[in-house]
């Protein structure tokens, strides 16, 4: 961890926790990361319990915020089953997920709607978690710095208009609920190779943006990830619906932390 960047947990809890599990997730994961004041933490909650969630964080007077897990790149139309960012805002996120491995490859979703969403979320004061990470054909015919790169390129000019307010989280697809974890050296080594790109734009771009892992982080393997130089926090799917495991995770960050002011 870098004492610039404030680290940063997310739970992306996917197509589960809707309704009464979602309160109860977040009211106990507002209670276990209660005490971790050097770490943003972010729940992503199904957008039908959005607003609820809100709610039961607001009661617990938790400082964890609400990240979206999509949203559609146009403010508003016909667009069937689709929702936008400012209905996110009105919902209680601050945050979106955006190009999840699970979007490009189920949803069809490109590089070029990616970026089109990073952009409407910057326009519309909803932060980005915008996510990258190569397949595991792609790793294995050692594509994965080009390919990373590529999907990197596609939004950074749009992060560069609001430094550090984005996030980008790498997500190895073959990592991504497979129990396989990328080792911190090579998950550092594309990390530092996204932050190269970053400093293209501008060195503020590089130092402020906030760099995710994710793919199978569990409470046992976060510390080795999390300490690595360029590794600012953990995207987490599995282990972000037990909200002990996820506390730890969190507890693993904030023992790692560095004293910042950024948020
Ligand atoms: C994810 O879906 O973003 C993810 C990282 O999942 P998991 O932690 O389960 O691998």
């Amino acid at each position: 961890m870098n004492p610039i960047r404030r680290p940063l947990i997310a739970g992306n809890w996917k197509m589960n926790a809707g309704g009464q599990d979602g309160c109860a997730l977040a009211d106990a994961v507002a209670k276990s990361v209660k005490d971790s004041d050097q770490v943003d933490v972010v729940v992503s909650p199904p957008f039908t319990a959005l607003a609820a969630v809100a709610h039961v964080l607001d009661e617990n007077k938790s400082k964890v915020t609400i990240a979206a897990q999509n949203m559609h790149a146009e403010p508003s139309g016909a667009f069937t089953g689709e929702i936008s960012s400012s209905m996110l805002k009105e919902s209680g996120a601050s945050w979106v997920i955006l190009g999840h491995s699970e979007r490009r490859q189920l949803f069809g979703e490109t590089d070029e709607m990616v970026a089109r969403k990073v952009s409407a979320a910057l326009a519309s004061g909803l932060r980005p978690i915008a996510c990258v990470g190569e397949t595991l054909d792609q790793r294995d015919a050692e594509a994965t710095l080009e390919v990373v790169a590529r999907q990197v390129r596609a939004f950074v000019d749009e992060l560069a208009k609001q430094p550090g307010f984005g996030v980008i989280a790498y997500e190895p697809v073959w990592a991504i609920g497979t129990g396989l974890v990328a080792t911190p050296e090579d998950a550092q080594a594309v990390h530092a190779m996204i932050r190269g790109i970053l400093g293209e734009s501008s060195d503020e771009l590089a130092q402020q943006t906030r760099i995710l892992y994710g793919g199978s982080v569990k409470a046992d393997n976060a510390e080795g990830l999390l300490d690595q130089a360029d590794i600012d926090g953990a995207l987490v799917g599995g282990a972000s619906l037990d909200a002990a495991g996820f506390g730890k995770i969190v507890e693993a960050a904030q023992r790692l932390a560095p004293r910042t002011d950024q948020g």
